[in-house]
């Protein structure tokens, strides 16, 4: 083994050779992967290869039809087989909302240029003969699934690797790193030591191990999973392979293994394994086998295959492998630590290993992962993820693997976890809660406490009425918002404005405003979305997306700022609440001695002042695009702070709203958000944010792209439509048509109450950006006419919130 190498990868497993093979083919040569047992002998040897191109993130589906595509390229390269069978696969419908959903998914699957198709159930009955189709209302297929042979793909990747220039070790385990002061690491293994500039960890059962090596509780856990081979059918011989496939109802899934049906369960009363530790004997192993937890799901199954029934049970697999509390994989740099990046919790091995390993080896190589994977980033995780919050939500996700997620669902593991002060205020005003960075907030109001339950659904559900009355509250006279679930960083120091400057698009404002800036990577693309809060000359209090802290703090930490400036997280060290709407002035006016005229507060001013009794940052700013105000305080004045605003508020009509009612009111100003409208696929300029570019304040991050963009701009555009729905709006990842061919797709939606439409924001070419009709939304399956609106929908110039 060489005691020197760039890059170390902890992990033989389908995720470390994938990372290996593409690091070489990125140009690093120099890369070695240490193995502690054989090639595959954590979770990859006994996985049942199956591969799939659909998943709910459609940047996460693009990185699984690059894995697919793969393999081919691999075989060729390596001369080993992966064993690729792509027989195509069906995902069967037992339900009228289950056959919606797969509407769905064909419509997602059209802006991604895939080929599926809805079938009825006879149809299905046809081409996958061994269903009993009076279970069946329809089903998709889709050509492109199939199941690769596990050790093949390893090792094809792993030779793959060493032809480009890679050396893998086997046996030899990591039992330590060891962080040098210039960011390098000591890899301290029982075979010797290897000094590598960066370190892998694709350590798969034991990556949560190898984090712990360098102080990190990475959110993963094991569960247990089981598929059974059955004996040869007698239906299947002479016959073309059967289609891989997903039967939601029964929760299972299947493909043929030789002469017979391989069939594995997603059971409801999964089991975690080896919560706390993994052990380090586990190699090539398996667990008992335990056909009494799956029987639930075998006996739905039966009926639904009844030829597998008759089949004799030629074999059982029991085998651990790990997820991430939403199921995503975990990968990218490591906040907090130089040099140290993980792909792991990869629970799709053979759909997702090529697409992680892409995206990691570009991320390591060009200092960006080339794609937009925001829902598989490890910075979408903060220190608020505990071992046993992991716990409750991989158990609950596990379970839910094959269960339809609606727009409107909030998932019940692990709540409530964390609450602010006003939260059982905010429950007694009958508020309907929901889950954000294990974070309570309300998202609409009941009128009592029995009804203060959603039902579940792609349709206008029974909040439509009360968020209704919540926006009518907000246009005529003034509502009152929670809005603690913000990141927030304090930065302060001398330096403050240069470096600011440096990092954001955007001007920095002067002492006592606030300017709205974009933050770009060097490509130009929307790296994040922040309000920035001049307190004074050395202080600016930083306004941005909760989920995206951590990743703004690793950015923050590449581009580090100079010394003397602090750059600090504080987000639930300052909860707010905000008002808003026309009477939001007279009510917080009543509060304090301040003069909040507009000559003497406007738009966009920032300012201590007190609220009653209470110090507070205020705002003059508000995301509804009304007249309102964001008022800060640290948490133990939350609760005085909300009963002084609800004791005055009553003579202004003051009403509670949530984030339902938020989401509305911003969609009709047009305005848009982190993780929807804008991610790191987009430009400023196509994300219509171009105002707050400033390019000639001097150098920042990104502004040679950004100046290209504007030259030519932009091949996309974010546009605002308003939709013919009848009970149920876009939601988001809808495919937008104009004369007859998908040409873009929607980032949010939701019913403009104050507007009495339906509405829609999404990206379609530059080129179509000056049409206004001629263009359609495909909701649930059908294709419902779409009206490019000119500007926003509500108060357009903007006169409300500046009034
Ligand atoms: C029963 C079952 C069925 C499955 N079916 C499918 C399927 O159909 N399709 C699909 O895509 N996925 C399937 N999976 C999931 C799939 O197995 C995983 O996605 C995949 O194995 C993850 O690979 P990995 O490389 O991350 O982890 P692992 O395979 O666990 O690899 C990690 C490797 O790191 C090594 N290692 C760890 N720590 C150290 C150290 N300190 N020093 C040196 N080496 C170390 C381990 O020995 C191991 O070889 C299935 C899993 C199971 C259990």
């Amino acid at each position: 083994m060489k005691s020197d190498a760039r890059v170390v990868v902890i992990g033989g497993g389908v995720v470390g050779a994938s990372v290996l093979y593409h690091l070489t083919k990125a140009g690093w040569k120099d890369v070695l992967l240490l193995e502690r047992g054989e090639l595959t002998c954590g979770s990859t040897w006994h996985a049942a290869g199956g591969m799939h191109t659909l998943n709910g993130d459609p940047n996460v589906a693009r990185l699984q039809q690059y894995t697919i595509n793969l393999y081919k390229e691999l075989e060729r390269i390596s001369g080993q087989s992966c064993g690729l069978h792509m027989p195509g696969g069906i995902m069967l419908a037992g339900t009228r909302e289950r056959f919606d959903w797969l509407k769905m998914a064909q419509a997602r699957g059209r802006y991604l240029g895939m080929d599926l198709e809805l079938i009825s159930a006879d149809e299905a009955a046809r081409v996958f003969p061994i269903i009993d189709k009076r279970h069946f209302v329809g089903a998709l297929l889709d050509p492109i699934e199939g199941h690769v042979d596990p050790y093949g793909v390893t090792h094809a990747y792993a030779k793959a690797a060493q032809i480009g220039g890679a050396q893998v070790v086997r046996h030899t385990r990591v039992m330590d790193l060891k962080a040098r002061p210039d960011g390098s690491w000591d890899v301290i293994t029982d075979a010797g030591n290897v000094h590598a500039e960066h370190v892998v960890n694709a350590g798969g059962l034991w990556a949560r191990e190898v984090g712990r090596m360098v102080g990190l509780e990475l959110p993963i856990l094991a569960m247990q999973h089981q598929y059974l081979i059955t004996e040869d059918l007698p239906a299947l011989k002479g016959q073309k392979e059967l289609l891989t496939c997903i039967d939601f109802e029964g929760e299972i899934y299947t493909r043929q293994e030789r002469g017979g049906v391989l069939l594995g369960t997603y059971e409801r009363a999964g089991v975690p394994w080896s919560p706390l530790q993994t052990p380090w004997d586990f190699t090539h192993s398996l667990l008992p086998e335990d056909l009494e937890r799956i029987a639930p799901s075998l006996e739905v199954g039966f009926q639904h295959f009844p030829a597998l029934a008759q089949a004799g049970v030629r074999k059982v697999v029991n085998g651990p492998f790990t997820f991430a509390p939403d199921g995503n994989p975990l990968v990218g740099p490591v906040p907090g630590l130089t040099n140290f990046w993980v792909a792991c919790g990869v629970m799709a091995g053979f759909s997702q290993g090529g697409g992680v390993g892409l995206a990691l080896s570009q991320w390591m190589v060009e200092g960006d992962p080339g794609a937009d994977v925001w829902a598989m980033d490890v910075a979408r995780y903060g220190d608020w993820v505990s071992l046993a919050y992991t716990n409750a939500k991989v158990r609950e996700n596990y379970s839910r693997r094959f269960r339809i997620r609606f727009p409107n669902e909030e998932l019940s593991a692990a709540r409530p976890l964390r609450t602010t002060p006003v939260y059982e205020r905010l429950q007694a005003g009958h508020a309907v809660f929901g889950e954000y960075c294990g974070l309570e907030h309300a998202l609409w109001f009941a009128p009592s406490a029995a009804q203060a339950t959603e039902e579940i659904t792609f349709h206008r559900s029974n909040a439509h009425p009360h968020v209704a009355a919540e926006c009518q509250a907000v246009r005529e006279a003034v509502g009152l918002l929670e809005i603690s679930n913000y990141g927030k960083f304090e930065v302060t120091g001398p330096g403050v404005e240069e470096w600011l400057s440096y990092v954001m698009a955007n001007r920095v404002p002067k002492v006592g405003r606030i300017a709205l800036t974009p933050m770009l990577n060097e490509r130009g693309k929307l790296i994040g979305d922040f309000t920035l809060c001049r307190l004074a000359a050395q202080r600016v209090f930083l306004i941005c997306t909760y989920a995206a802290q951590e990743y703004y703090r690793r950015w923050f930490e590449r581009h580090a700022p100079p010394p003397g400036v602090t750059v600090r997280p504080c987000a639930m060290e300052y909860v707010g609440l905000s008002v808003a709407g026309p009477r939001s002035r007279a009510l917080l006016q009543s509060l304090t001695r301040e003069d909040l005229s507009s000559a003497a507060f406007p738009f966009l001013s920032f300012r201590a002042l007190d609220v009653g009794m209470i110090p507070a940052l205020v705002g003059r700013i508000s995301f509804t695009g009304d007249l309102g105000y964001e008022i800060w305080v640290t948490s133990e004045y939350q609760r005085a702070l909300y009963d002084l605003l609800m004791g005055a508020g009553a003579e202004q009509g003051l009403k509670l709203f949530g984030g339902r009612a938020l989401n509305t009111l911003r969609i009709e100003k047009s305005f848009g958000t982190w993780a929807r409208e804008y991610r790191p696929i987009y430009g400023p300029y196509e994300a219509g944010l171009g105002r707050f570019v400033d390019l000639k304040k001097g150098e920042f991050v990104g502004r040679a792209a950004a100046l290209e963009e504007r030259d030519s701009g932009g091949a996309l555009r974010l546009v605002t439509f308003s939709v013919d729905a009848s009970d149920a709006d876009a939601s988001g990842d809808e495919p937008v048509w104009h004369d007859g061919k998908v040409v873009g797709w929607v980032t949010s939606g939701a019913y403009g109450h104050s507007v009495r439409q339906s509405l829609a924001l999404g990206y379609i070419p530059a080129a179509l950006a000056r049409e206004t009709s001629g263009f359609e939304i495909e909701i649930i399956g059908e294709r419902r006419k779409a009206l490019r609106q000119p500007a926003a929908v509500f108060d357009p110039d903007g006169s409300r919130m500046r009034a």
